[in-house]
């Protein structure tokens, strides 16, 4: 089972997946968050067989029990599909209906009962609030995945109730992968490369040979590993820097939106393993104990609404001000 196709490259997915099983360690709603295309239902029908398979084995289905093979057949009666209807929607009484109360049913085996949500990110508010609940107190056999593209769509409530796992997109890591094997770049400056460079080896390599993205990358990573000490004088202090990176704002952006993502990952898998800034994990690891989880959340949606404003031809030094206060807040909050 170790090859399903187009699961090529997610071992630091499988990785958690694997010990959270083994472990007994599972939690009751993941949200498995990717591009189209880039693995999501694949992974979770691969993570539901194992979490329905009667002798599970090192974190993997045997493919051999009675739950497997009904699993393969199909018609798994515990596993539960919720996909959007025509018009693309997950209505509130799809929801209510196929899941909050059918989840209150025991399981037709005596293990789990799994439920996948389709493009899980078209939930509307009023249905995420029905969801909630369950996820906040689910029957202890219950196990929700929510399958979507985005995290942003989501409610704080509901995203902070779920694990986070990420796939990157596959080109994403293939670029990646041929930076280090065939160009011999660090593995993290190749992500990061590959993260702004939309699928173009040519420009990740370009980036990731200039000597420039490099120094950049390392400054303004040295000061997101102490961001989580600073107060609100502190942050207003980054402007002057803010002012001298203005020509490179939107790398500097995408870098912390990096950054604050990897702080989620541990937060959400307890390890670096699936990190992108994988030569800051300790610094990654010692700014979580600092943070709560709805803070990092506030973070990105911050850093979102900041792209959104620098769109729109906004005086830079106010930008610089009102992004520097909303980056401090939390430490001025406690
Ligand atoms: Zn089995």
């Amino acid at each position: 089972m170790n090859n399903i196709n187009g699961l090529v490259g997610h071992d630091g997915v499988l990785k958690h997946i694997r010990s959270a099983v083994s472990a007994g360690r599972v939690s009751h709603a993941y949200l498995i968050e990717g591009a189209e295309g880039s693995g999501k239902k694949t992974l979770a029908n691969r993570f539901a067989m194992t979490l329905l398979c009667k002798t599970p084995q090192d974190g993997e289905p045997c493919g051999r029990c009675d739950s497997c093979r009904v699993f393969l057949s199909g018609n798994h009666p515990d596993m539960h599909y919720i996909r959007p209807g025509e018009k693309g929607t997950l209505p509130v009484q799809m929801i209510r209906d196929e899941l909050v109360q059918d989840i209150e049913v025991l399981p037709y085996y005596e293990g789990r009962k799994v439920y996948i949500v389709e493009n899980a990110h078209m939930m509307k508010e009023q249905a995420q609030n029905v969801l909630l609940k369950t996820i906040e107190e689910p029957p202890a056999y219950g196990v929700v995945l929510l399958l979507a593209e985005s995290v942003q769509n989501f409610l704080p409530t509901v995203r902070s109730r779920c694990v986070l796992l990420r796939l990157l997109p596959l080109s994403e890591r293939l670029v990646a992968q041929t930076l280090v094997s065939q160009y011999q770049v660090a593995p993290e400056i190749a992500a990061s490369c590959s993260a702004f460079c939309g699928g173009s080896v040519g420009q990740a390599l370009k980036m990731a040979q200039s000597e420039e993205f490099v120094q950049l990358r390392g400054r303004w990573m040295q000061r997101f590993a102490g961001m989580v000490r600073e107060d609100m004088v502190g942050m207003l202090g980054w402007s002057m820097a803010l002012e001298e990176d203005k020509a490179h704002i939107q790398e500097v952006l995408r870098m912390m939106m990096i950054w604050f993502r990897d702080l989620l990952l541990v937060m959400e898998t307890g390890s670096t393993g699936q990190c992108i800034c994988q030569d800051m994990a300790e610094a990654l690891s010692n700014s979580v104990r600092m943070y709560d989880i709805a803070e990092v959340y506030r973070k990105i949606d911050v850093l979102n609404d900041a792209q959104r404003k620098l769109s729109h031809n906004v005086n830079y030094a106010l930008w610089c001000d009102w992004l520097l206060i909303q980056l401090s807040k939390h430490s001025t909050q406690r």
